[in-house]
C-alpha cells in the first residue's frame, strides 16, 4: 500500500522540496499542479495558453480547468498506489472535487502535510529561489544554493542553468500570498476537520530537519494506514 498525500503551505514554503525527496524515498509520483502548468506553458498547449494568464498575475487557474488536469494525471496507472499532491488542492472547491474525485475511486488521502512558514520569510526566500529548467530542481541562492557550479543545476547528469520564475518577482510574490491567505489557507481547516491535517514548522529551518520531521511522521501513517 502507498501513500496518497497533499502538500499544503504558502507559496515558497518548501513543499515542491520535500515533494521531492518524499517522492524518491518512498517510490511515489510526486504530481505537482504549478510544474504542469510551467510545462504546458513551455509546449505552448492550450492548457498552459488558458493558465498563463492567471500564473502571470499570481492568481488562481480556474478550479474547473486544474480539477480537470489532475483528475487526468491520477487515472495514470502510475498513480494507482499513493502519490504526493504538491501546489494541489488550492482553494476550498478543489479540495472538495478531489474528495469525490478520491470517493468514485474507492480512496481517500492518508495526510495532509501543512508546512508553516511566516509571510516576511516567504517573501526574502522566493525572491532567492532558482530552479532548473532542465530536471526541474529546486534551490535557494541563500539557504540552498547548488554545490558547484554557481547558478547550475548540481543534480547528476544534469548541468541544467538555473533560472528564476518570472512569478518570483517581488509584485507578483505578493499577490500570491494575498490569495493564499484568502482562497488556499481555508483548506487547513477542510482537512483538519477530517482528521487527516498535520503541521510542521517550517520557518528558520533547513530542508534536512524539516523533512526529518516529514519523514516521523509519514512512518507513524504509513503503519496506521496499514494497520
Ligand atoms: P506553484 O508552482 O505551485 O507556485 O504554482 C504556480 C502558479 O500556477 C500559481 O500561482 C497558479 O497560478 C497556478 N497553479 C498551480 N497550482 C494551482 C492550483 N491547484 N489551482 C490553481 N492554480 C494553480
Amino acid at each position: 500500500m502507498g501513500l496518497r498525500i497533499v502538500m499544503l503551505g504558502a507559496p515558497g514554503a518548501g513543499k515542491g522540496t520535500q515533494a521531492e525527496r518524499i517522492a524518491s524515498d518512498w517510490d511515489l509520483p510526486h504530481i505537482s499542479t504549478g510544474d504542469i502548468f510551467r510545462k504546458n506553458l513551455k509546449e505552448g498547449t492550450e492548457l498552459g495558453i488558458q493558465a498563463k494568464k492567471y500564473m502571470d498575475a499570481g492568481e488562481l487557474v480556474p478550479d474547473d480547468v486544474t480539477c480537470t488536469m489532475v483528475a487526468g494525471r491520477l487515472a495514470e496507472s502510475d498513480c494507482a498506489e499513493g502519490y504526493i499532491l504538491d501546489g494541489f488542492p488550492r482553494s476550498t472547491g478543489q479540495a472538495e472535487a478531489l474528495t469525490r474525485l478520491l470517493a468514485e475511486r474507492g480512496e481517500g488521502l492518508d495526510i495532509a502535510i501543512n508546512i508553516s512558514v511566516p509571510d516576511e520569510e516567504i517573501v526574502d526566500r522566493l525572491s532567492a529561489r532558482r530552479f532548473c529548467p532542465e530536471c526541474g530542481a529546486i534551490f535557494n541562492m541563500k539557504f540552498n544554493p547548488p554545490k558547484g557550479e554557481p547558478n547550475t543545476c548540481d543534480r547528476p547528469g544534469c548541468n541544467g542553468t538555473l533560472v528564476q520564475r518570472d512569478d518570483d518577482k517581488p509584485e507578483t510574490i505578493r499577490q500570491r500570498l494575498t490569495v493564499y491567505h484568502e482562497q488556499t489557507q481555508p483548506i487547513e481547516q477542510y482537512y483538519d476537520q477530517r482528521g487527516i491535517l498535520t503541521a510542521v514548522n517550517g520557518s528558520h529551518r533547513t530542508p534536512d530537519d524539516i523533512y526529518n520531521d516529514i519523514k516521523t511522521i509519514l512512518t507513524q501513517t504509513e503503519s496506521g494506514s496499514r494497520t
